[in-house]
């Protein structure tokens, strides 16, 4: 047997050599529409902070209220003594928001998901599963024991078949693909599940807070069509952290048997008490869920114009589908020389030959940054694709 060390430089050289290579880009400021990483200015297209509230200023100031109020760190995980006032309250004002009996605060989106499917399923359990849903969902299904079978991207008649063949207590699905941007038929979903007696479980990591009256799209289902509703607050909430809101039997399991919540520290209060102000104003600055739609629509009627091939899409998340992993990178590198930080998303996070720009949008984004991201797409594109 090879020593650790030997297997690791070897497979960081495989890594190097398929184009695959992972790297850490520090950046100075806060996050924004322009950002500092070293001595170049970039304007950022590869954000998840759709509504522009990552550096909002009365968040932070919410920030360090509960900082002085709660203090920094948790002390513990929340079934120990880590559970405060502002931990409560939030979970209260997601329920409200979402109208839902119950909710139960996690740390981030991957440990909610994780956390959800450990407890809900049992070892050997067959759990079904979209073939893109996000990693953590994946994981999850791991982390469980359970039997998990994915069906082909968006296909309800493959999901269908495998009920019929053999009943499933859960299916899970992202509501809007990560790396995809277009979204779930939850309609079709919610019909097969009942149908079939299982239970659905919904990511709604990248539509909450963009979507519909006060960002709350995902609240139209009721709880006996969508039992679990899992939302991410690092996204458009502008904070950190996620929610898995159902009914009380749900947060009750979960509190008893979803070990990556139980044997981890609690997420810090005063992020909690910050996360109470950035709902309040998901929910009332539907200026920003506008600005947000007119970009998307902006960008797509340009992107329609020059041919180029995104993927069927309304959502902030257009991809520009690329094939190769290295062309995706040198596009990536031409767009970083012109000022326009865009990544290149490769393999393993999506299939070989899938390689691709994730271009993002948001709400601070100004109509000329668009077309400043245009331009220098039009000039990369000419050089690397043609
Ligand atoms: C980002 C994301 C997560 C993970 O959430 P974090 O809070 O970043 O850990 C889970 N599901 C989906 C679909 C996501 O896009």
């Amino acid at each position: 047997m090879l020593p650790l060390s030997a297997r690791l430089e070897l497979r960081l050289r495989q890594q190097q050599e398929r184009g695959l290579y992972r790297r850490l880009q520090v950046h100075d400021a806060a996050q924004g529409p322009c950002v500092r990483v070293g001595e170049e200015e970039l304007l950022n297209f590869c954000s998840n902070d759709y509504l522009g509230l990552a550096a909002d200023r009365r968040i932070a100031a919410a920030l360090a209220s509960g900082a002085r109020r709660y203090g920094c760190g948790a002390g513990s995980a929340h079934l120990v003594c880590g559970h405060s006032r502002a931990h409560q309250e939030l979970e209260a004002a997601l329920a409200d928001w979402l109208g839902r009996p119950r909710a139960l605060f996690f740390a981030s989106g991957w440990q909610a998901n994780t956390a959800t499917l450990a407890a809900l399923l049992e070892a050997d359990d067959l759990v079904i599963e979209d073939k893109l849903n996000h990693a953590s969902l994946l994981d999850g299904a791991r982390l469980a024991g359970a039997r998990l079978k994915r069906y082909p991207h968006a296909d309800m008649e493959a999901l269908q078949r495998r009920l019929c063949a053999e009943p499933a207590p859960l299916v899970v699905s992202d509501a809007i693909f990560s790396m995809d941007g277009d979204r779930a038929d939850v309609a079709a979903l919610t019909q097969i599940c009942r149908r079939h007696g299982a239970w659905l479980m919904l990511d709604d990591a990248h539509g909450i807070g963009v979507e519909g009256e006060e960002g709350r799209a995902a609240a139209r289902w009721s709880v006996q069509d969508l039992p679990v509703l899992c939302v991410t607050l690092g996204k458009a909430i502008g904070t950190q952290g996620a929610c898995v809101l159902g009914e009380a039997p749900l947060i009750e399991a979960l509190l008893q048997f979803a070990r990556p919540y139980i044997y981890s520290t609690a997420a810090s209060p005063a992020l909690a008490h910050a996360t109470l102000t950035a709902i309040a104003l998901v929910r009332r600055e539907d200026w920003r869920r506008q600005r947000l739609a007119e970009h998307i629509a902006y960008f797509k009627e340009q992107a329609q114009r020059r041919g180029w091939p995104l993927r069927a899409s309304d959502s902030p998340i257009q991809p520009l589908m690329v094939g190769d992993a290295e062309r995706a990178l040198r596009l990536a590198e031409r767009l970083r020389q012109q000022g326009v930080w865009v990544t290149a998303i490769r393999p393993p996070t999506v299939a070989q030959g899938q390689s691709r720009l994730r271009i993002t949008f948001s709400a601070a984004h100004q109509r000329d940054q668009i077309d400043r991201l245009v331009l220098a797409l039009d000039r990369a594109w000419d050089e690397v694709m043609r």
